[in-house]
């Protein structure tokens, strides 16, 4: 594993709620060197960097307490907020490292294959007959976050915050209100998910 894919794998902190998430799942605004704030889509410009999670209540949340303000060290124009705004919205289509198209589209077979536990409770149910690929939202409620990192803590599964709200996971599987799916880990179509986000 070289040091660039290490750094990229680090997790980083949101602003807003504190919480650590892969780069990927998170938005990058950026003071450049030249003084201006810009919203770093592919993560990879100069400048001293802050990082959001992809939801419009963490955005909020920063803009109310002013927590990318004072990460940035600068002042946030109106605009910028309203551009991270738009770019929240469309984030799990536009996002540039991971295809989630085809994300969605493995989702969406693995549904139709009827190998996906949809929800928290399917999830637990499952997780101590075989291990699991376990996906969550990137807006996932911290309840339900807190409950996969249990099961997590044994029997071999592996889990992955997927780059989508919730709601971009939810219309990929075709079911209402999803913050976490599962699937049997070792199954072809859960080495392709595990090769496409790692
Ligand atoms: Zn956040």
């Amino acid at each position: 594993m070289t040091a660039e894919r290490n750094s990229r794998q680090r997790p980083r902190t949101c602003v807003a709620c504190k919480e650590e998430s892969p780069k990927r799942a998170l938005i990058r605004v950026v003071r450049s060197p030249g003084g201006g704030v810009v919203v770093d889509e592919r993560g990879k410009l100069p400048g001293r960097g802050a990082y959001l999670c992809a939801n419009r209540d963490c955005l909020a949340k920063a803009r109310k307490t002013r927590a990318l303000s004072r990460a940035l060290k600068t002042e946030i124009p109106d605009e910028l907020y309203e551009r991270l705004e738009e770019y929240v919205d469309t984030y799990g289509e536009t996002h540039g490292e991971v295809d989630v198209r085809e994300l969605r589209a493995l989702l969406g077979l693995s549904r139709r294959a009827d190998l996906l536990y949809i929800g928290i409770d399917s999830v637990k149910s499952q997780y101590v007959k075989e291990p699991l690929l376990i996906l969550t939202a990137a807006d996932a409620s911290d309840s339900v976050k807190d409950a996969v990192r249990k099961q997590v803590d044994g029997g071999g599964n592996i889990h992955v915050y997927a780059p989508l709200e919730g709601k971009v996971l939810s219309a990929a599987i075709g079911a209402a209100n999803v913050q976490v799916v599962a699937l049997p880990a070792r199954n072809g179509l859960a080495d392709k998910i595990k090769m496409l986000l790692s």
